[in-house]
């Protein structure tokens, strides 16, 4: 089909509830994706940080799984969900389990009701301005932003949003109600804003003291995109959470959430407490597992790391050049450009010269490309980006 017909079809029976932008992509491979038109784009947008191995990585693990065992109810056992509970307990380092589901606002559900099944009649949850947390009817409630709400209250009961990175403001906005703190160690959608390592700390005191739980979510900034396996640890490695919640590149784009909790907390939801049909399938859990085996194998933790900074450094030199880049925030392979005119206009201009970036928020730009980008690749789109720029 032609990309007009296409997009055509989406017009008259699809929900409009995205603002796309006119690109129709057929297939893609590695760190680059094809149109309708066959003209070729560098992903740099990563599916919003999901492709952690790029295009069409997994299709091995998905045939192989595929002719084995797909779906499987969880009233039984299953070997891929075991395993990949375990690897998952290992690269937090902390004593936990794990339970599956198959998005990060639902991983986030996870959250709210193990908040609640701790708090034992205290219910409140404190989340921070800015935050994003899903569009579940409870994750909207969660969310630090107005815009996600518009329309759709009453919100759900029982979160209250505090100033990010403030803790005296966050010490007082704990309650008699108050049951758990949900932060994102580096927030995503709001445009890559770190929380400070003395904030961290500061909520884990916080919450050891008045007893509450420490819940991250690392659905946008975890699974090694910041340079190392957790989000949190790129910020203050020594702070310990009680429940992180993942989805977006656990799997490479197979749909996968998942929580953590430790250990003291692991059992709070017992039997017919909480479920999913779909969560932790032998075929999910198998292209998880092998993912993270091609994540360790081939260094790409360390990877991001290295090319992030290369690629921080590239976008610091470009912005002492030209006056549109107001600051670059990066972590590893999770970057925001802050450019003075609306993000949305450089998004479009850098897809004529075919580079995919992410807006988030009004001014900035995210680049959140594989975890096996090449500094060629990062070469390339940084010429892509000086040449939108000029033409700005
Ligand atoms: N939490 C964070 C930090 C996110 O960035 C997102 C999605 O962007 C979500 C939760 C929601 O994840 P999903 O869209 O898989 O429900």
């Amino acid at each position: 089909m032609k990309g007009n017909d296409i997009i055509s079809l989406f017009d008259k029976y699809v929900m409009p509830t995205y603002g796309r932008q006119p690109l129709v992509f057929v297939r893609g491979k590695g760190a680059r994706v094809w149109d309708a038109d066959g003209k070729e784009y560098l992903d740099f947008g990563g599916g919003i940080a999901v492709n952690v191995l790029g295009h069409a990585a997994m299709t091995e693990v998905l045939a192989k799984q595929s002719s084995i065992l797909v779906h499987c109810s969880n009233l039984y056992y299953t070997e891929p969900q075991g395993l990949l509970a375990k690897r998952l307990v290992e690269l937090v380092g902390i004593a936990g389990k794990c339970f599956f589901c198959n998005s990060g606002g639902e991983a986030n559900e996870a959250l709210y009701k193990l908040a609640r099944k701790f708090g034992n009649g205290r219910y409140e949850i404190l989340t921070f301005t800015g935050s994003f947390h899903g569009r579940t009817l409870a994750g909207i409630s969660a969310t630090g932003q107005e815009k996600v709400k518009k329309g759709f209250e009453p919100m759900v009961d029982g979160f209250r949003h505090v100033p990010f990175n403030d803790l005296d403001a966050v010490a007082k906005a704990v309650g008699p109600k108050t049951a758990a703190i949900l932060v994102e160690p580096i927030q995503g959608e709001s445009g890559i804003l770190p929380a400070k390592p003395e904030f961290l700390r500061g909520l884990r005191r916080l919450c050891d003291e008045r007893r509450l739980l420490l819940m991250f979510d690392e659905v946008q900034c975890g699974i090694g995109r910041t340079g190392n396996f957790c989000g949190f640890k790129s910020i203050a490695s020594d702070v310990q959470p009680d429940a992180i919640s993942w989805a977006k590149g656990l799997a490479g784009g197979f749909p996968i959430g998942a929580i953590w909790v430790r250990a003291p907390y692991a059992d709070l939801l017992g039997p017919g407490t909480h479920a999913s049909t779909f969560g932790g399938t032998p075929l999910a859990c198998a292209v998880a597992l092998t993912v993270l085996d091609t994540i360790e194998r081939e260094h790409l933790v360390e990877n991001a790391k290295r090319i992030g900074d290369y690629f921080v450094g590239r976008l610091l030199e470009l912005a002492k050049k030209s006056g549109a880049i107001k600051e670059v925030r990066g972590f590893g392979l999770m970057i925001g450009v802050e450019f003075t005119m609306e993000a949305k206009s450089v998004i479009s201009k850098l897809a004529d010269g075919g580079l995919l970036g992410i807006a988030a928020g009004m001014h900035v730009v995210r680049f959140l490309p594989p975890l096996n980008i090449t500094r060629a690749e990062v070469d390339e789109a940084m010429g892509k980006l000086e040449r939108a720029l000029e033409s700005l």
